[in-house]
């Protein structure tokens, strides 16, 4: 696909060419059935080999055991957000979160509808540059969760380690943008959710990965859709699943597995970021927000001496073939999202790009 440029939108975001260039090969006629996976029943042998697949890669990819479910809901991540404490907040109970930029924020205001929350630790007063040191806090024994986001996909920030795993309380990480991008312990967690439009599909689904007995918590007012319960009872199709989204992720988990797993994965988006910053951080004319030991590598955020070079910087990359690379309207600024898909050339582009910028207007 000649035609196909480079994506850096923080997501919906790029997906890798060779899937993209399956889903096409398979788009009206799914393995010679005649008609295209979206077309065909979501209980018929095609779409049930499907999940299965998406399921059985997921748990691959990520080492998990069956003390976990693996489920695909629909609404988002932000539908977690209301999820998370309806199904998990204890009877008279409270919960923790560390409010570390505008989704965990969000996260957090959600909960608030259901319960006490206690905001555990922020970076809020200092425009959410850094994650707060993690040997400063830890989940207080009683909570019903801890809830984190590992990569704060606005602000550019992300956990390099996790707070300390606490017997009773289980810690919960939003994980949209940057699930699966690196090497993960899944039994530090008690539950981890994306939305999976940035590292592992397209958007309409998220993923959701969590300790079984926790699904035992749910009061008995939650609506049938709203409980975890329902999803891991019945295999995620309870309902009419989104099957064309949870094919997407089943040809991006078999992409993943051939590349070699998280392991490689996790290499290449290291030296993706790491040459990023290293311009960055290299010349006077580009400056990263970021406190060092924060930085996204997943989200690189960065600004350039005057709001007007931004706009120009955006317009011409564009021109150049690199969309996307305009900051979050609430910080402005510019980020490029290097996800999984994009590719080391993608970013080396964008280098050439920078250094051409700098010395024309810098
Ligand atoms: N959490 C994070 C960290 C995100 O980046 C986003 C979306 N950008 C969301 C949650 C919300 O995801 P969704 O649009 O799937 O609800």
């Amino acid at each position: 696909m000649s035609t196909r440029i480079y994506n850096f939108s923080a997501g919906p975001a790029m997906l890798p060419t060779q899937v993209m260039e399956k889903a096409q090969e398979e788009f009206c006629n799914y393995h010679g059935v005649g008609n295209g996976i979206m077309e065909l029943s979501h209980r018929g042998p095609q779409f049930t080999e499907v999940i299965k697949r998406a399921e059985d890669n997921i748990r691959e990819l990520l080492n998990i055991s069956d003390e976990y479910a693996v489920i695909f809901v629909q609404g988002g991540a932000s539908m977690q957000f209301s999820m998370i404490p309806m199904n998990l907040m204890l009877p008279n109970g409270f919960s923790e979160y560390a409010d570390t930029g505008t989704w965990a924020a969000k996260a957090m205001k959600e909960a608030k509808l259901f319960g006490e929350v206690k905001n555990i630790a922020t970076s809020k007063e200092t425009n959410y540059d850094r994650i707060p040191v993690i040997r400063h806090w830890k989940p207080t024994q009683g909570s019903s969760y801890c809830h984190i986001t590992s990569n704060n996909t606005v602000a550019g920030t992300q956990y390099h380690s996790f707070p300390e795993k606490m017997a009773d309380v289980p810690l919960i990480a939003d994980m949209s943008s940057d699930i699966m991008s690196r090497v993960l312990d899944i039994n530090e967690f008690g539950m981890i959710y994306a939305g999976a439009q940035k590292n592992i599909g397209p958007s309409g689904v998220a993923l959701v990965i969590m300790r079984k007995d926790l699904a035992k918590r749910t009061p008995a007012n939650v609506p049938t859709m709203l409980r975890y319960s329902t999803y891991i009872d019945k295999g995620s199709m309870f309902n009419t699943p989104p099957t064309f989204a949870i094919y997407m992720i089943a040809l991006i988990t078999d992409w993943l597995k051939e590349k070699g797993g998280l392991k490689v994965i996790e290499e290449i988006n290291d030296m993706k970021s790491e040459v990023l910053y290293e311009l960055i951080d290299k010349t006077g004319f580009f400056h990263c927000p970021v406190e060092p030991g924060s930085r996204s590598k997943m989200n690189v955020v960065f600004r350039l001496p005057t709001e007007e070079l931004e706009a120009k910087f955006v317009k011409e990359a564009e021109i150049g073939g690199m969309l996307g690379l305009k900051g979050h309207r609430l910080v402005g600024g510019i980020r490029a999202s290097i996800y999984n898909a994009m590719p080391m050339k993608g970013v080396e582009q964008l280098i050439d790009f920078m250094n051409e910028f700098e010395r024309v207007n810098g």
